[in-house]
């Protein structure tokens, strides 16, 4: 019967109780719960086994590039990033609102950790949550608007909840490049939430974009319902470099 019982688990997957099952058993057994009481504490650690388990399926399917929260975030190494602005960021309210937020600032100073932060966040909450480096976006909207299935992406691209576009300005533009994001944007503009990681101060976003117009039109929507991060600062990346540095000047006397 035992294995009968263990067997019919593992076919309905029920792979909490299979664990608990010969805890609850003798507790029944010596009287200290009741068979009710038992089942009951089964299914609520099964449920939570499912929920974690839709959880870490929202957080895998967003295509980060590595999984690193807030938790992992050395604030004292970076002054200049308002840590009651990002907690304040971290319970989401930006994404019920459909506001963006943009991380502006030089290499290494962590733009990218606090955006996979955010969105680990916004994940494990079962928000639809898309990472993606504009680099590969553009290429991807090129793609579709070349095999003439452009509006169907730009409404893919358009459906997540929560888009992170990481790594604005790195690529130099072109026309259509510009005209697709705003595009993108447009259709994204206070209905979802995007968030964005960039090198270039907004002042150069017309160099970026080419087309000083267009640029205007794309900062409007973004910055219209926005939290605009800069961050100023040493990057994380050469911590280490720098570290061996000042040893070094500190052991020649400098
Ligand atoms: P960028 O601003 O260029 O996007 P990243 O966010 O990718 O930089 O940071 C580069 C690396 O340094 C990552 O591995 C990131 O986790 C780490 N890092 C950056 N800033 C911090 C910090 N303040 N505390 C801990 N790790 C950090
Ligand atoms: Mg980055």
């Amino acid at each position: 019967m035992y294995n009968q019982l263990m067997n019919n688990l593992t076919e309905l997957k029920l792979f909490k109780t299979k664990e608990l099952l010969d805890y609850y058993s003798s507790a029944v057994t010596n009287g200290e719960k009741t068979f009710i009481e038992a089942l009951d504490e089964i299914m609520i650690q099964e449920m939570k086994l499912r929920e974690e388990r839709t959880m870490n399926a929202c957080v895998l399917t967003a295509n980060f590039p590595y999984l690193k929260s807030e938790v992992a975030f050395d604030f004292d190494f970076q002054p200049s990033i308002n840590k009651l602005q990002i907690r304040n960021l971290l319970t989401l309210n930006f994404l019920t609102n459909n506001e963006n937020v943009i991380f502006v600032g030089t290499p290494g100073t962590g733009k990218t950790h606090l955006a996979v932060a955010l969105g680990i966040k916004a994940a494990r909450a079962r928000n639809s949550t898309y990472f993606i480096t504009f680099q590969e976006l553009i290429a991807q909207l090129k793609e579709a608007n070349y095999q003439k299935r452009l509006q169907k992406r730009l409404k893919h691209f358009a459906g997540y909840k929560l888009l992170i576009i990481d790594e604005l300005g790195y690529l130099e533009m072109d026309d259509e490049a510009a005209n697709l994001f705003f595009q993108l944007t447009a259709m994204r503009y206070e209905k979802k939430s995007t968030i964005i990681t960039t090198n270039s101060t907004f002042s150069k976003w017309p160099e970026i974009f080419k087309n000083p117009a267009l640029t205007n039109a794309v900062l409007d929507r973004l910055l219209h319902h926005s939290t605009v991060i800069t961050i100023k600062g040493p990057s994380y990346r050469l911590k280490n470099v720098l570290d061996m540095t000042d040893a070094v000047e500190a052991e020649s006397g400098k």
